[in-house]
């Protein structure tokens, strides 16, 4: 069983831990590791490595930066491999899942490597007379990432290369279901060229959270969790008057209108609604059956949900791997009988399915649900698992009513082969990232990425131009150069003459 511990300073971490947890193998259900779980007093270390790294890291010049990021982005293309083989140890999902994870978490980098373009200022000449104004963006300093286990490639990356390549320094606080992954990307950067202290790893629970939320010389930080935690996040981290972006948990709706394909539409479900366990922030869980589509649809959706091939992800046939832990596995397993006793109709029953793994493995197949209303708990509240709902509305205005109803705005869908539709439906829709006939609209890197309402707290999204934005404070410089005519006393207030 290995030891997983914190990475401070360009090195692991040499202490004893005091605390720790288990990791598993959710393929097997047993115990693959241990991780230290940080004390305040190991936070700080991490912070104070970060701190003296910054002085200077922030002063690097674009190029040094620019070439850093190169290097880290063909070390991780070289050795994507075996990142994805990291996340499929300690997640479950299935291989190819996460070989697509850490793809996009390459794009992320790859935008990172603009770095020289990216944090260009404006210049305005003769501003007044002989006076110049100009804008620049500087770093904030140290900066904490806070990531859940579902992406443990991909999250953190969204956020380090941006960071970085602005001239930050990193504290990342990985998930502690899935912590070896950021160790990898901390070996990477340092083989990359990336001065030691400019990205720690600290791993642990609420205490190594907090500590991040509290401590003075973190200027900023990024979350992405479950809603009630980036509620507590943001307000602690705000309050302690850092800058904030804290992405929550999901419900996102796929509308489905009569005028569809509908075996794109029941394909797109399918593949939305249960890659990676539906353990993804952008998973369809809720597919809204305009009328007359329910019947067809379901029927579809049914019939290609028996064929999926469920197990070891490691194993290349299979499709859908297991949740996360236990504890999670029985909690999503919890909703199928509250479904049944609620009064929606449990179409395919998850538990049923067979499994191409080993028994202690936290398995649940897909499992469907019709006939489900906005009051069940099925519908309101965010399952994360494979579990997916089809409410059937009467008209396409019911349908939008529905979405925007729900609390949460991370993502949306519509199907249908109507543009008229569809552009209704990307104006009125109260949801970050729309996509038409695109069950899965996370945006490319040199787009952002976050939802609406309990989606997101804050108001800047995360990587591409926003992302530059958070980690950067604008800063705008008037200056005058001697010349014959200056001089004279005036006190009144500047005026461009
Ligand atoms: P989580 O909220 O349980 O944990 C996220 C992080 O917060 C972890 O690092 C965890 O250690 C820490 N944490 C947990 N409880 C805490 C507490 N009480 N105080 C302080 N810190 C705490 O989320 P998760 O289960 O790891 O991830 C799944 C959730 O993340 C889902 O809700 C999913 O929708 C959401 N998610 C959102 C996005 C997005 O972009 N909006 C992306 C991925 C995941």
């Amino acid at each position: 069983m290995s030891r997983i511990t914190h990475w401070i300073d360009g090195k692991p971490w040499g202490g004893v831990a005091e605390r720790s947890g288990k990791v598993y193998d959710p393929a097997t259900g047993t115990v693959a590791g241990q991780v230290d779980f940080a004390t305040e007093a190991e936070v700080d270390e991490a912070v104070a490595a970060a701190a003296a790294a910054w002085r200077s890291w922030r002063n690097a010049s674009l190029t040094t930066r620019a070439n850093v990021l190169f290097a880290f982005r063909e070390l991780l293309n070289q050795r994507k491999g075996e990142l994805a083989a990291i996340v499929t140890a300690e997640h479950g999902k299935v291989l190819s899942d996460a070989a697509g994870e850490v793809q996009r978490a390459l794009e992320s980098v790859e935008y990172a490597c603009g770095v020289p373009q990216l944090l260009k200022g404006d210049f305005s000449e003769n501003a007044s007379t002989r006076v110049d104004v100009y804008s620049i963006r500087q770093s904030l300093g140290v900066v904490g990432i806070i990531s859940p286990f579902n992406f443990p490639a991909m999250v953190p990356l969204w956020f380090a290369p941006n960071a970085i390549a602005c001239g930050n320094a990193v504290v990342l606080k990985p998930s502690e279901k899935d912590p070896s992954s950021a160790v990898f990307l901390a070996e990477l950067w340092a083989e990359a060229g990336l001065p030691a202290g400019v990205f720690n790893v600290v791993h642990g629970d609420k205490v190594a959270v907090d500590r991040i939320l509290d401590h003075p010389q973190v200027r900023a930080v990024s979350f992405v969790g479950s809603t009630p935690i980036a509620r507590y996040v943001y307000g602690r981290g705000t309050g302690n008057g850092k800058r904030v972006q804290a992405l929550g948990g999901a419900k996102n709706h796929m509308v489905v209108l009569p005028d569809a394909d509908l075996e794109l539409a029941a394909d797109a479900a399918v593949s939305a609604g249960f890659g990676s366990a539906g353990e993804r922030c952008m998973a369809i869980s809720v597919v809204v059956a305009v009328d007359p589509t329910g019947d067809a649809l379901v029927e579809r959706v049914r019939s290609r949900i028996a064929g999926l091939r469920v197990g070891d992800g490691r194993r290349p046939q299979c499709e859908m791997g297991p949740l996360v832990t236990a504890a999670h596995r029985d909690r999503v397993v919890s909703y199928l009988d509250t479904g049944v006793a609620e009064g929606a109709t449990l179409a395919v029953d998850g538990r049923g399915h067979p499994v191409d793994g080993e028994a202690g493995g936290f398995w649940l197949g897909p499992t469907l649900f019709d006939h489900v209303t906005p009051d069940m708990s099925v519908y309101t509240d965010e399952i994360f698992g494979p579990v997916l709902s089809v409410v059937r509305v009467p008209s396409y205005d019911a349908a939008i009513e529905l979405c925007n109803a729900n609390p949460y705005g991370n993502g949306t869908a519509i199907f249908t082969n109507d543009g008229g539709a569809a552009r209704r439906f990307q104006n009125e829709i109260e949801v970050g990232m729309v996509g038409v006939n695109v069950p899965i609209p996370v945006p490319v890197s040199y787009y952002s990425f976050g939802g609406w309402k309990d989606s997101l707290f804050g108001d800047t999204h995360a990587y591409g131009p926003e992302g530059v934005h958070f980690f950067t404070r604008g800063k705008v410089v008037t200056s005058r150069w001697l010349d014959p005519s200056h001089g004279g006393i005036n006190l009144g207030f500047p005026q461009n003459t």
